[in-house]
């Protein structure tokens, strides 16, 4: 079976970058009204555990991977592929891997601009209505629980529009093919080992 690589047409990359803007502007606004900040936390998120689920991200992070030169190219590829394999050790042990990622490069990210949702929106308190009209918050992160403890969050960083815009890219960039190409439940480890996405088009 031929497959193909997915390259974003520079007006779905335009939207990614759009979309991904206009999280970090949410974020900052609720993170602002809470006096939530990175600065000086004893903690690092980037040693989070997730997983990815679109072609868009990935395709979108790929981006950026293949903005960096070769060697530190070479060298995130050597580190991803050591994060894979201790992650399924770690997994096959039934516990959740705790593993630095390989695009953190002393406590930066390599490609910020390209980094996926999830560090975009992960550490302030935030709610999500799921399409069956459940309701799910989530609480951010120790920092922000710690800050938030006994005062409930006026405005929590609503996520819902972003994953339906995300959902709604992803249905353009597949377009007929939707449905034709395996789901994408991966770490953004496995991303970069896999190299670009491709599918059977
Ligand atoms: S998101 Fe929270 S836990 Fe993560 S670095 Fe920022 S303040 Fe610390
Ligand atoms: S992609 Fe960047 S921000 Fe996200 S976990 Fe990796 S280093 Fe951290």
């Amino acid at each position: 079976m031929s497959t193909s690589e997915i390259i974003l047409h520079p007006e779905i990359s335009q939207k990614v970058a759009s979309l991904y803007a206009a999280m970090e502007e949410a974020y900052n606004r609720t993170a602002k009204a809470i006096h939530l900040t990175c600065i000086d936390c004893p903690d690092n998120c980037c040693d989070s555990y997730f997983l990815h689920h679109t072609y868009t991200e990935w395709a979108y992070l790929w981006e950026g991977l293949n903005q960096l030169g070769g060697d530190r190219l070479k060298t995130i590829l050597a580190k991803a592929g050591e994060y894979v394999l201790q992650s399924e050790t770690i997994l096959a042990r039934g516990e959740r891997p705790m593993l630095m990622c390989p695009l953190n490069e002393a406590g930066r990210c390599t490609v910020y601009a390209h980094r996926m949702m999830i560090c975009r929106l992960h550490g302030v308190a935030s709610t999500l209505t799921r399409p069956d009209g459940h309701s799910m918050q989530f609480p951010g992160c120790f920092r922000c629980q710690e800050i938030t403890r006994g005062k409930p969050v006026a405005a929590p960083m609503d996520r819902t529009d972003f994953f339906r815009q995300l959902v709604e890219l992803e249905l353009e960039l597949l377009g007929k093919n939707r449905g034709t190409g395996s789901k994408v439940k991966l770490t953004l480890a496995q991303m970069i080992v896999k190299g670009p996405p491709r599918l059977p088009w």
